[in-house]
């Protein structure tokens, strides 16, 4: 016999569960390519898993394998079989049920059982006597019931087990007096064992088939009955099966939402929605509920590590500090959620209300073929791009506000406002700047045939700024120019100058919110069909102030840059907290109060 150390073990459960999965997977593949294959109800994973657990504890004895890890692996085999019997003729589940009771009871026999529970934060023990075997059946029962609902997301299931795995073992390390040998084997080919299969766990198991997860939920349970680690089992394995596997946390989700917004009888079965169905039906794909399910299994398992690290503490801080890092969790998980890119149903922009403003949810390409319906029907429109300092002065401003609310186009504009619009869930998507937007509207008039008029900024400013813009656009023609620092008495001039021109876009960078004012208060007059408030584009197309780099504009930090240059505009810079707490206070009001959306 071999004689092999920790690293050869975990080495060489990794190699048999990599080569085994690749080998099945390559078997399947030809077999499912047969025209004739019959469908097949298996759970390969279940076998790959055990294959590697056996030959990583064959590889690491020294004379023969380890006697209590080799008894939970013979058994977990044969809870696999009667678990692939009950998957693939599609017998009543009590059936693994009761084969995890007798080999829960077989276990206990040969002395795997829960004889203590230590109370939870405390240094108190419970002597079970002869309720032991019946808490540890049960605990049996639960996690490979539990674990067999997560299967239905095979990589989540491997995944929760190869993080449970590596905490588990690491606890061993940490307290080698509690836990026991076997554990720590366990635990360590758990972890190796199930890392290919967050791989190929979903090539693996057949739609319906777990005896894999079931199996793997089995083997965990004994881990924690094997080591004394019951109370980083309630974290690790229990809490997030919990939000996984059970309905349990997505339906008391939705009773409170509906509770919030005035009770109605809403039928059971509409709540009865898994964690990763919500997640997908929200158009969140495969891979990113699985990053996100392990993701918030992996803080529970630092929580966990953290926790018996600090074993000497006292109770009452243990218990806040697991409170307040479970909170800070939440709103960290609830954060990524909102922030994480997802598909969103194609079925044209949408109108979102964002804090008591309306907001269009348009991508720029979006937004031009909006703006060429405009100019095809040659009435007058208004477009506002709205950043997040625009947001925050319609809070105080209601005239702003109501031109923001009848306008005919509001684009998100910075990102203050997609930030905010997705922590609010609103399907907003990326931000459409104004800046970009002139130039690309200048493309869409030169194709039509049509002219565009430049009026703002400095005298001299928006001069400079059409002659880069014909340089840039082949075919443009500018219908004219003036300057933004006219008195009230040369304003009927302007406005009829413009009419007279009649372009197809007009675009007015007098500063926010003068120009949307302007704009809403002489759009019948001017008739043009385009006009759009631009603010200080002009001096950046001109070349006299500087645009920020395309990192800082693609992380979302032109505002920064705009600051750093212009210090003058520090005081602008309230706009992005303000707007943050805004949207904080929103998240907390009842669903009606916030913002809907709806398809145009
Ligand atoms: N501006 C103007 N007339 C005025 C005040 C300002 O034409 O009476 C111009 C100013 O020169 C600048 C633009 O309006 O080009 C406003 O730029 P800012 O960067 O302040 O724009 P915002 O941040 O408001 O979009």
């Amino acid at each position: 016999m071999m004689v092999g150390s920790e690293p050869q073990m975990l080495l060489a459960t990794f190699a048999t569960a990599l080569v085994s999965a690749a080998l099945v997977y390559a078997w399947r593949h030809r077999v499912g390519t047969r025209p004739a294959a019959p469908p097949l109800r298996f759970d390969f994973t279940g076998l790959v898993l055990l294959a590697a657990l056996a030959v990583g504890l064959w590889l690491y004895a020294e004379d023969q394998p380890h006697h209590l890890a080799m008894l939970v692996v013979t058994t977990a085999a044969l809870l696999f079989v009667v678990g692939s019997v009950t998957d693939l003729f599609s017998l009543p589940r009590g059936l693994r049920a009761a084969a995890v009771a007798v080999a829960g009871g077989f276990l206990c026999y040969n002395g795997v059982c829960i004889q203590t529970v230590k109370l939870p934060f405390s240094t108190v023990f419970i002597h079970l006597g002869w309720a032991g075997p019946v808490i540890t059946i049960l605990w049996l029962m639960l996690c490979a019931a539990l674990f067999a609902r997560a299967g239905t997301m095979p990589s989540v299931a491997s995944g929760v087990g190869a993080l449970a795995g590596g905490t588990l073992y690491l606890v061993c390390l940490l307290q080698p007096r509690v836990t026991g040998e076997a554990a720590r084997l366990l635990s360590l080919g758990l972890f190796a064992a199930c890392i290919p299969e967050v791989i190929f766990g979903r090539l693996l198991a057949l739609r319906g088939a777990t005896a894999g997860a079931y199996t793997l939920g089995f083997v965990i349970g004994c881990i924690t009955v094997v080591g004394a680690l019951k109370n980083t089992a309630l974290l690790v394995i229990l809490l997030p099966l919990l939000i996984i596997g059970v309905p349990l946390f997505a339906s008391i989700f939705t009773y409170a939402a509906d509770l919030r917004r005035g009770w109605r009888a809403v039928a059971v079965a509409e709540h009865h929605q898994h964690l990763h169905q919500l997640l997908a039906d929200q158009g969140y794909s495969y891979w990113q509920i699985v990053g996100i399910l392990l993701g918030g299994t992996a803080y529970l398992c630092a929580l966990a590590l953290l926790l018996v690290w600090l074993i000497e503490l006292t109770f009452v801080l243990k218990l806040l500090m697991v409170a307040v890092a479970l909170v800070a969790g939440l709103v960290l998980f609830y954060i990524l959620l909102r922030l994480l890119p997802r598909r969103q149903p194609s079925t044209g922009p949408a109108e979102v209300r964002l804090l008591g403003v309306r907001l269009h949810a348009v991508t720029m390409d979006e937004a031009l073929q909006e703006a060429e319906r405009f100019i095809r029907e040659d009435r007058p429109h208004m477009i506002v791009t709205s950043d997040a300092s625009t947001i925050v002065r319609a809070q105080d401003d209601p005239e702003l506000r109501r031109i923001m609310n009848e306008t005919d186009m509001v684009t998100p504009d910075g990102a203050g406002v997609v930030l905010a619009a997705k922590l609010l869930n609103l399907p907003v998507r990326a931000r459409c700047s104004g800046c970009d937007m002139v130039a690309e509207l200048c493309r869409v008039a030169a194709r039509l045939g049509r002219s565009v008029y430049l009026l703002g900024a400095e005298p001299g400013v928006a001069e400079l700024a059409a002659r880069n813009l014909k340089r840039q656009v082949p075919g443009l023609e500018i219908a004219g120019v003036h300057h933004g620092y006219f008195s009230p008495e040369e304003e009927p001039a302007i406005v009829e100058e413009i009419r007279r021109a009649h372009p197809a876009v007009l675009f007015v960078a007098l500063g926010i919110p003068r120009q949307e004012k302007w704009i809403r208060a002489h759009l019948d007059e001017l008739g043009v069909p385009v006009c759009v408030g631009v603010g200080g584009s002009f001096d950046v197309i001109s070349g006299r102030k500087k645009r920020a780099p395309l990192w800082m504009q693609r992380m979302g930090l032109e505002w920064l840059y705009r600051t750093i240059r212009e210090p003058r505009r520090i005081g602008r810079l309230v706009a992005l907290p303000r707007i943050l707490w805004l949207t904080f206070m929103q998240l907390l009001k009842p669903p009606d109060h916030q913002q809907h959306s709806s398809r145009r």
